[in-house]
């Protein structure tokens, strides 16, 4: 049997972090949501080191990953490690629980909330243990003056726990109860979507990818006609079609080839800028492409990839790209790669981020890089927007967006 909640590319999938100090039983918590023992569950202070993640189907939610996270209050030069991985999982995470023990709201508690809220992570607070140990009045106090949403329950006893999911289920952004939109937008329902698609040395064998798949699934779900053609047979594609394509919609790296085919009177897009506007802020990378325009000799370039994947002759992000930005600037352009879930420390030492599609990562951990970037004051663009800007035609591919 296929488990729909393990199965669901990362992501989709809300990512919801359990922190508080050590032993106020995040890891029993955990187990009673998701019915299993999924976290080494101890009285000693401290057991959890990594956080440890659990997949799960909260329904009417749909798949979500729990991350049991080490205590915020650990010591000493480990502590210090697993709070600094704790603070990674809160980096990606759409919504924290901080759970507090016997002891309430106390000052790692009020630590935690204020560290939750500055990197603007919606939360709850559970107050935990409770067939031991009730809030007291100035717990209850300080979360209803603060508008912070608290409930009361038992991990030991099973107490509120359906309650304790409809909480978080209701402390979850927006952005995951609504479905989001790809290419919706841009098409009626009877309308013929043209989808290309290359076939080349690094399309996996036997299958369309994520993206691809992810788009075709919402043109189809909308009542829309999908026609799809590798760029060799798209001329032959829109020949065919006796009413006109409202959109075309091709992989980047052939964007050059397919923009000169297309008629200037239909809408043409890539499949990188559809995901940079669902996943991010397209404003922000399109200000970021269009950077490369005043690069100098000697700027650094970095090119953030948010996982590390086997690197092929020529990979788009350690060999075309910084090929097509050389020759689009005419510049001797200096290029750093970083892989996974970092920024280099050092990032105010780049003219330009060129981000990978995150494919990885969720809406929420991507807008944190963006704005990491604008907080900084360092321009960032995805491989997408850059390779539409050093092939000429970014005007074009996002002409159909409001920007
Ligand atoms: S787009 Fe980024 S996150 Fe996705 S596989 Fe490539 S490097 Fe990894």
């Amino acid at each position: 049997m296929v488990d729909n909640a393990a199965a669901a590319p990362r992501a989709l999938r809300c990512v919801i972090a359990i922190v508080g100090r050590r032993n106020a039983g995040k890891s029993s918590l955990i187990n009673a949501l998701t019915g299993q023992e999924v976290a080494i569950v101890s009285t000693q202070a401290g057991t959890t080191t990594d956080a440890v993640a659990k997949p799960y189907e909260l329904l009417p939610l749909g798949p979500v990953t729990f991350y049991d996270t080490a205590g915020l209050d650990d010591e000493g030069e480990l502590g210090a490690l697993r709070i600094k991985a704790t603070h990674k999982v809160l980096a990606k995470s759409d919504i924290a629980v901080v759970v507090c023990g016997e002891g309430g709201i106390g000052s790692s508690e009020k630590e935690i909330i204020a560290k939750v809220q500055a990197m603007d992570v919606p939360f709850l607070v559970v107050f935990n243990k409770t067939d031991c140990h009730a809030p007291t009045i100035n717990d209850i106090d300080f979360c209803r003056s603060r508008n912070i949403r608290f409930i009361e329950v038992s991990a030991q006893k099973n107490r509120n726990i359906d309650e304790l999911k409809q909480a978080i289920v209701d402390t979850v952004p927006a952005d995951f109860k609504k479905d989001p939109l790809l290419a919706g937008d841009l098409f009626e329902e009877g309308e013929t979507v043209v989808l290309v698609v290359p076939i080349d040395l690094s399309a996996p064998k036997g299958r369309l990818i994520l993206p691809q798949v992810q788009v075709l699934r919402e043109i189809l779900d909308r009542n829309a006609v999908a026609v799809t053609a590798k760029e060799c047979n798209l001329a032959q594609a829109l020949d065919n079609q006796k009413n006109k394509p409202s959109l075309v919609i091709t992989d980047s790296q052939v964007i050059k080839k397919v923009s000169a085919i297309v008629p200037a009177d239909i809408r043409l897009t890539t499949f990188s800028i559809l995901f940079a506007r669902n996943k991010g802020d397209l404003k922000i990378m399109v200000d970021g492409a269009r950077r490369i325009d005043s690069l100098q000799d000697g700027d650094k370039i970095l090119i953030a990839e948010a996982c590390s994947h086997h690197v092929l002759s020529d990979d788009i992000g350690k060999v075309k790209i910084p090929n097509w930005m050389k020759q689009y600037t005419g510049k001797n352009l200096q290029f750093d790669f970083c892989q996974g879930a970092d920024f280099p420390e050092n990032l105010e030492d780049y003219a330009l981020v060129v981000h990978c599609g995150a494919c990885m990562l969720n809406r929420v951990e991507m807008v944190r890089r963006l704005h990491e970037c604008v907080r900084r004051g360092v321009p960032i663009t995805n491989y997408g927007v850059a390779i539409s800007k050093t092939q000429g035609v970014l005007d074009r591919v996002v002409a159909p967006f409001k920007l």
